[in-house]
């Protein structure tokens, strides 16, 4: 085989890497780990450290900490002004108004300094491959200029890396879609990072992406989303504890990490609990924050990106109809509103299929594929690779949506309450190939509300699950009396490797036995509540109906019934619960329309 030459996404908030496996392309990482770098490096008596143990030192030793070096790269101390005034750390004109970056009694050029977010990359990829990494192609804004990219190349080379090519982001991502093989068309990409917004308009002609147009705001991402989340968290503290000073650092960070949390939580759930504990200042806060409160704090930021957008068709003279295919990317893509943001602009659905995270370090494992000469026969994410679905009573995991169904998909499936009078139920979707919802993966949730009361059993509700072309989950819940409606928008897959789902896979087979016992037996447990229950509510009608011994089976029955739920066997379980069904059933027929003496007869139902 010819040398592997890995893609590397070199983002100014975090970096990681990608290449072309067998069984198709994907990044580099550990399975159960992220396969994130983050771009922060920290110089310690004992040598660098970088990534995501470097993040601490932001707060512990911020003026030994760099993060966001890429704002650096290729520039002249005139133009770094206003970012020379933000960041913590201290630049330095150097010759040629280069700047440099002085950490204790070093300094350190921007290339240097990115080479250690390089080598780090290498090395971690080196690791989990097992043999040595030497060539790259390292993706760069649409928008870097000459000196930008041979700051690149140099940063590269130091880090021991021969960097074949550098490609453009947005080019990598409609790669990563494959858009290449399209003939000719106008690709629109909307990258929304941690700190930066770029939209680019690609011309494609004869495989060939060329830019057309660049804008954005170097000033404009999830940071600014924390920080204004933050503002309104403190807001709401210094309502409980009106003296206390929450400016200091450590304060700060709490919030902002608290703030990104919850940012994060919100982007697959309607509303999300949140806790602030600052245990030096006695301070212990518990709050809940929805999408629509989120959604209008972010709302002024997002019509700006949409201004650029417009802005940069104005420049290219198309019109949004002449767009064939738009791309998301960036973490902050993430968050349903800005998804719903650029679709209304666009007037058509992005591509999200690919996690926005990955799909830069994904094209560019690609584009370095091609160039090692490699065969583009691989089709991407056509298929759900883990199934979906709900939690139903006792955690366990009702799939609606197998394995390897074939986007675009729908399918539905009708629940029920289990307790009388229960107004509300919780719809916690997840994905995965185990039997207890504790072993899947959690994608979202949200409340269906405003059942009208009625008894366990008789509400009707419906949950659709509907994927679209671009691997968007709709999730809606129907109850079907009343007309109760709520629904949520997510996108699955998110953040697994094809390692973490051939994981998942050998560990469903080896489970398989003790999952099936483990969910039968909640299920038996919960018809074993319900039939206890139908049996006190009609026991005024067993004394009429059955003989005194026939009553005192049913007791002592129950009993063995009972004994057995607290046991681990659910198939003798079950036994005993035929036994009981036997001994209830003239009860059953005489209380007509009981549904849950009935139960006894058939399989359970869910929540
Ligand atoms: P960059 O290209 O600048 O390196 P990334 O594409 O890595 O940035 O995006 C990082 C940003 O994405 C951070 O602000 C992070 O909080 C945000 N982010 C990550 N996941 C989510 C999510 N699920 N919902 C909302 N924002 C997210
Ligand atoms: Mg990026």
């Amino acid at each position: 085989m010819t040398e592997a030459i890995i893609g590397i996404d070199l983002g100014t908030t975090n970096s990681l890497a990608a290449m072309v496996f067998e069984e198709g392309p994907e990044v580099i990482g550990r399975a159960g780990e992220s396969p994130i770098i983050p771009s922060v490096l920290s110089k310690t008596s004992n040598g660098w450290i970088v990534g995501r143990e470097a993040l601490p030192y932001r707060t512990s030793a911020p003026s030994q900490t760099v993060y966001s070096v890429k704002r650096l790269m290729g520039r002249d101390i005139e133009e770094l002004e206003e970012e020379i005034q933000e960041l913590p750390y201290q630049i330095v004109a150097a010759q040629r108004k280069l700047v440099k970056i002085r950490l204790g009694d070093h300094e350190y050029t921007p290339q240097e300094l990115s080479a250690e977010i390089l080598k780090k990359v290498k090395t971690e990829s080196e690791s989990i491959l097992g043999y040595p990494i030497n060539k790259a192609v390292i993706t760069v804004p649409a928008y870097f200029d000459d000196a930008q990219r041979q700051a690149t190349r140099d940063a590269g080379k130091i880090a021991g890396l021969d960097v074949v090519r550098i490609i453009n982001e947005p080019t990598a991502a409609a790669i990563a879609y494959g858009l290449d093989e399209k003939k000719e068309g106008y690709v629109a990409v909307y990258d929304l990072g941690g700190g930066t917004f770029d939209i680019s308009i690609l011309r494609l002609s004869g495989k060939v992406f060329k830019v057309v147009a660049t804008c954005g705001n170097t000033h404009l991402g999830g940071d600014d989303f924390d920080r204004a989340l933050s503002i309104v968290l403190k807001e709401k503290v210094k309502q409980k504890y009106a003296r206390a000073d929450l400016n200091d650092p450590i304060s700060q960070q709490i919030f902002k990490q608290v703030a990104e949390n919850l940012k994060i939580q919100l982007s697959s759930s309607l509303e999300a609990d949140y806790q602030i504990e600052i245990p030096e200042k006695s301070i212990s806060y518990q709050g809940t924050f929805s999408t629509g409160e989120f959604d209008s704090l972010i709302k002024e930021s997002l019509d700006q990106t949409l201004s650029s957008c417009q802005q940069a068709l104005e420049d290219c003279h198309l019109d949004v109809s002449e767009i064939d295919e738009v791309v998301l990317v960036g973490g902050s893509t993430r968050i349903p509103s800005v998804r719903q943001y650029v679709e209304r602009f666009f007037q058509r659905k992005p591509n999200v299929a690919i996690d926005p995270y990955k799909v830069v370090a994904i094209g560019a494992g690609i584009q370095g594929h091609l160039l090692a000469g490699g065969r583009r026969d691989f089709v991407l994410l056509d298929v759900i690779p883990l199934a979906l679905g709900i939690e139903t009573l006792g955690g366990t995991f009702s799939k609606i949506i197998t394995q390897n169904t074939t986007i675009p998909t729908e399918a539905s499936e009708l629940f029920t309450t289990h307790v009388d009078n229960q107004t509300g139920i919780e719809i916690n979707l997840f994905q995965g190939e185990r039997e207890l919802v504790k072993d899947c993966r959690k994608l979202g949730q949200f409340k269906l509300r405003g059942i009208p009361p009625m008894q366990a059993g008789l509400p009707l509700v419906e949950v659709t699950l509907h994927v679209d072309a671009n691997g968007i989950l709709t999730v809606s819940a129907l109850e079907k009396r009343s007309g109760q409606k709520a629904s949520i928008e997510v996108v699955p897959f998110h953040g697994l490797t094809q390692y973490e789902i051939e994981q998942i896979m050998d560990d469903s087979y080896e489970h398989a036995l003790e999952d099936f016992n483990e969910r039968q037996l909640i299920e038996f447990r919960n018809t074993v509540e319900g039939v206890f229950q139908g049996i006190e509510k009609n026991w005024s009608t067993a004394e009429n109906v059955l003989s005194d011994s026939q009553r005192e089976a049913i007791r002592r029955q129950m009993k063995v019934v009972e004994e057995y739920s607290k046991g681990t066997d659910a198939q003798s379980l079950k036994e005993q619960m035929d036994i009981l069904g036997d001994l209830t059933r003239p009860l059953a027929d005489a209380a007509i329309g009981n549904a849950v003496l009935s139960e006894l007869q058939k399989s359970p139902a869910s929540s």
